[in-house]
Order: C-alpha cells, then structure tokens, then sequence
C-alpha cells in the first residue's frame, strides 16, 4: 500500500478534504488508485469537469466504473467550441483557455462550495500531473499551497495543490492501475494520451484515431476551422488546416 508523505498525514490530521480531479485518463486512474486505500474514505472526493460532446465518449462511465466514491460532475457555462467560435481562434499550449476556463475554473468552483457546505478551511487538489510528462511539468514541486485560492480574511480557506504520482513513469503508472484490478480507458490500445478527442496538444496519431472514430466531431471541427479562419496547428511555423495535419478528409 502506498506510504502518504509526512506533510499529507499532517493535512489529514488538520481535517483536510481531498479532492481528487479525475479525467478518465491513465494518471487519473492511477493516483485514484493509489489513494483510495490511504485517505479517509470520507473526505476524498471525485471530481470530473465534463467537457461534453469533444470529450471521448464512455468516458464518465470508465471513471464510475473504476472507483468507489461518488462521481462529481462539474461543467463550465460555455463549451469548448463556443469558446473557439467565440474567440476566433484556437487555445495553444501557452494559452491554454480551455484547460482553465472548462476544468480549473468549474472544480474550483465546487471546491469552494463543498468545503464551506462541509464546514472544512483546508482543501488539497488532488491531479495526476507528472513529472516525465516534460521538463516544464518536471520543474513543479509535488505539493505547494495555492495561493489563487487561498484566503485569510472572515472566511479562512487554505487550498494546497498535490501531485500524488508525480514521481511515477509511464510504465509505472499502468502498473498502478493493473494492481488495482482495472483496466485504462480503452482508446489506450491506440491512443498515447486520452485527452479531448482532438487535443491542441495531441499527437498524430491520437487526432487521427479520434478523426476515425468520431467522424461528425472531427467534420465539426474541420469546419470550424475554416469558419474562423484560424487553424490548431502549424507546420514549420505557417498555419496548417486538420485535413492537412492529418492527412484525413471529411
Ligand atoms: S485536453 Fe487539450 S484541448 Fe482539451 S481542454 Fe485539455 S488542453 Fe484543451
């Protein structure tokens, strides 16, 4: 079983609540696995940010199926697309509007709600990053105090960010979710990241399967792009439509 970290037993002891933000993902998976034996069953909470129709569908499912707690659901009041269309343009890695306007933003927001509903002042937000993932995500430190969140006035709320696996490696990581019994997300016999089905960030590889098995979606997408007139990707520095990047026609 693992072995919490002396400052998290700390945190337990000051009447910490966990919340454990679960995408379906593979480090999802396995830091709820990880968890689920060694926080008090009561104050461990799921949270997914449901990203609707660009997520892969079955994916809430996979997470109701692979945990014990109940499943919170929290979503943004705009869309993904609509935030696209909206804009005028895409998110990039260095501009990543999706991730906090569609996920932080909403499970902070419960968050804040359940811990004022619970009585509680000490949050820890529990996600799966890692530090092999890249040298960016390598230079984070495993627990550090979120000082957006964080308030010392009438109302005292304490929020922590906590990276529960971020020591493991890939291979680990799959291991993690083989000793609980499970299984990963099924695209993973294909996919290298389940992310949304056609990510700012994801591989050749992962768009075009998402584009073979989500053929509307990937057309919607595709429109939307020439729509308005601002691409996902490049390609040696000059905008580069799906079709192109791909190699997939609608
Ligand atoms: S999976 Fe990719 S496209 Fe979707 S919200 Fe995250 S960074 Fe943005």
């Amino acid at each position: 079983m693992y072995t919490l970290p002396q400052a998290i037993a700390d945190l337990i002891d000051r009447g910490a609540v966990f919340y454990v933000s679960h995408s379906a993902g593979k480090d999802s998976q396995a830091m709820y696995a990880r968890l689920q034996d060694v926080l008090p069953a009561d104050r461990l909470v799921v949270v997914h940010a449901d990203l609707g129709w660009v997520e892969w569908p079955g994916i809430q499912k996979h997470i109701r199926d692979n945990v014990r707690h109940p499943v919170h659901i929290v979503r943004a009041a705009k869309t993904f697309l609509g935030m696209v269309e909206s804009r005028g343009m895409w998110p990039s890695s260095s501009c990543r509007q999706c991730t906090s306007d569609l996920k932080r933003d909403p499970i902070m927001k419960f968050i804040r709600a359940d811990l004022k509903a619970r009585g509680a002042s000490i949050a820890v937000n529990c996600t799966g990053i890692r530090a092999a993932e890249s040298k960016a995500r390598a230079k984070k430190q495993a627990l550090t105090v979120n000082k957006r969140e964080t308030v010392d006035g009438r109302v005292k709320r304490t929020v922590y960010d906590w990276l529960p696996i971020f020591d493991l490696s890939t291979e680990e990581v799959f291991r993690e979710i083989e000793a609980a019994g499970q299984k990963p997300f099924w695209t993973y016999e294909r996919n290298e990241r389940l992310s949304c089905v056609f990510c700012i960030m994801g591989s050749l590889n992962d768009l075009r399967h998402g584009a073979e098995k989500n053929p509307k979606l990937y057309k919607t997408y595709v429109e939307l792009e020439k729509q308005i007139g601002h691409t996902m990707f490049q390609k040696g520095g000059q905008p580069v439509g799906l079709e192109a990047y791909t190699g997939i026609s609608c």
